[in-house]
């Protein structure tokens, strides 16, 4: 149990954030300190020389000028005061044998490095430094050897035991204050890599809750304008979405079931009477009639659900043609025209000749015929249709317009959905699918319809298709 929490902790991204974190803290950290460690030990070793130098440059020049006793005793002079734990001299022939020096009692032990004073005088060179262990101490010194003449050697040292104690503290230091910054650092890591991943927490927990069943829930967004603000919104914008299609689909399925219903029970009546009522073989036939039509309605309910269904999943673009409109329009009148007719209908036409587009030539017809049929179902004996085609900017627009009841404004946004259908048709035929059809087929070809109704006035439906080049 213990174990797979932490197995699962380990995976979570605030872990490897903080870890990242902590990593390049100590990174960085450790840099830093490096670079200011050789900056300080590369300071106290140049002040060291420079100072070994200067005091071994101004025994050679007392030498030069007052003699080798005077030398000796500037030198000693120059150790007492000093301090003689601090410093040491010693003056030696080449051959390695001293004849001089301070008080050694503190630095006894240290000899002379002959690799070193044979490297200086067979490089030519007049001094040398070399950094060497005290034996027996904890801690080094840095010596300088310099030739004094061609048969007098000098060889001084500084005690770096306080330079060394200095660069311990500061190491001490550092290691103290690294373990106590990375401990602050895991935790403010930890706390921020929290915070900023709350907000995924939050669409997480949304996202189980919706799994649940419950479509209400959103993220909530709290108005910081981030990355987390922005997933959120995304979010919640894909949540309204799907909330619109599940009810629009709920919606539907039970307006299917109920436009399925109504026939199949008028079906199941008319059989119903004929069995117990009927007489004779005329019955039965006028029962085969009436079931033969209830089962076209059905058929041709079905057909057009299909069709919208293929519609809407896309067109193959190989069956487009380029069509002029004017000619789609004007066959689907000539199939119209007899029943404009009957209803006393004054026909309209204003139709611009080649205005070209590219689409299905069946569906083109089958949409400009559904329009069509709806301003002559609902037009009132005596009224007005007008069928206009016309160029607009890059599109080709077309207009169906009619007089009439025209649709209410709270029914205008409702009557492209799939089973609507407005109180006054009620006595008209259809199933509420026709403007669904209409409006899968004007986007499946890249276009827009509109709608604009003045209740009692007029209907006009406006359809914008992309122009293209003729053929
Ligand atoms: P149907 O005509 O089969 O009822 P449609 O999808 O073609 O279904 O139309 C949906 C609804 O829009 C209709 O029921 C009607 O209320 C309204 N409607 C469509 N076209 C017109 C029109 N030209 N004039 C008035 N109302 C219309």
């Amino acid at each position: 149990m213990f174990f797979a929490r932490i197995s699962k902790l380990r995976q979570s991204l605030a872990f490897r954030l903080t870890v990242w974190y902590a990593v390049i803290f100590v990174l960085s950290s450790t840099v830093a300190f490096a670079l200011f460690y050789l900056l300080i030990t590369q300071v106290i070793r140049q002040k060291t020389d420079a100072e070994l130098l200067s005091q071994a440059n101004g025994l050679s020049h007392i030498h030069l000028l007052q003699g080798p006793d005077m030398m000796r005793r500037a030198a000693v002079l120059k150790a007492q005061a000093t301090g003689e734990q601090k410093m040491f001299f010693r003056l030696f022939y080449p051959s390695g044998v001293s004849f001089a020096s301070s008080n050694m009692t503190y630095w006894n032990t240290i000899g002379i490095d002959r690799y070193a004073v044979d490297a200086m005088v067979e490089g030519g060179a007049s001094y040398r430094y070399v950094t060497q262990r005290v034996p027996g101490e904890s801690y080094d010194a840095r010596v300088i050897y310099k030739r004094i003449n061609h048969s007098i050697l000098l060889q001084m040292g500084y005690s770096l035991e306080s330079e060394e104690r200095l660069v311990q503290t500061f190491e001490r230091t550092f290691l103290v204050t690294m373990v106590v910054l990375l401990a602050v650092a895991v935790i403010i890591g930890w706390f921020m890599a929290r915070r900023a991943l709350s907000g995924v927490a939050m669409v997480t927990r949304t996202a189980r809750q919706i799994s649940e069943n419950d479509l209400e829930s959103r993220v909530p967004v709290l108005r910081r304008d981030d990355e987390i603000d922005q997933l959120a919104v995304t979010f919640n914008q894909m949540l309204d979405r799907i909330q619109q299609l599940v009810v629009s689909m709920r919606q539907m399925n039970d307006n299917i079931a109920h436009d399925l219903r109504s026939p199949i029970t008028r079906i199941r009546g008319l059989a119903e009477v004929t069995l117990t009522h009927s007489a004779g073989a005329e019955d039965y036939a006028q029962m085969a009639g009436n079931t033969i039509e209830e089962c076209d309605r059905l058929l041709q309910m079905i057909n057009t659900m299909l069709a919208i269904s293929r519609t809407e999943a896309g067109m193959d673009p190989a069956s487009f043609q380029v069509v002029d409109m004017a000619v789609v329009a004007r066959e689907a009148c000539v199939l119209f025209q007899p029943l404009a007719e009957d209803k006393a209908i004054e026909w309209h036409f204003a139709m611009e000749e080649g205005r070209w587009v590219s689409g299905d030539p069946p569906m083109l017809q089958r949409m400009v015929a559904n329009l069509i049929d709806n301003a002559i179902k609902y037009t009132p004996e005596g009224g007005r249709v007008h069928v206009g085609i016309r160029a607009d900017g890059g599109s080709c627009e077309m207009t169906v317009e009619n007089t009439g009841p025209g649709i209410p404004r709270e029914d205008q946004a409702k009557v492209f959905q799939r089973f609507f259908r407005g109180d006054q048709s009620r006595s008209q035929g259809g199933a509420g699918l026709g403007l669904s059809l209409v409006y899968a087929i004007v986007t499946a070809h890249g276009g827009s319809i509109n709608l604009e109704s003045l209740p009692a006035r007029y209907t006009r439906f406006r359809i914008r298709l992309p122009l293209v080049a003729p053929l």
